[in-house]
């Protein structure tokens, strides 16, 4: 088996595709829609101003941005 850091709490976990922890892939997940969204309609907006505004963490943000996050494909969908 092997394991991992994840990249957001610095948890151990065993490796998958992912670069979180199953916890905090899920928390990302599910704020990611929502980052999307914003950066699309406020383009050039810096990380704390979408923190700020959004109320997504700081070091969430952080891994949209810095990692390229990719959101896990079995994430629930939201209906529009
Ligand atoms: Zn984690």
């Amino acid at each position: 088996m092997n394991l991992a850091n994840c990249k957001l709490c610095g948890g151990m976990f065993s490796k998958s595709l992912s670069s979180y922890c199953p916890t905090c892939q899920s928390k990302l997940d599910d704020r990611y829609d929502e980052y999307r969204e914003y950066v699309k309609n406020h383009p050039g907006c810096n990380m704390m101003e979408v923190a700020n505004t959004t109320g997504i963490p700081i070091n969430y943000v952080q891994q949209y941005i810095k990692d390229v996050f990719s959101p896990s494909l079995n994430r629930k969908k939201k209906s529009f």
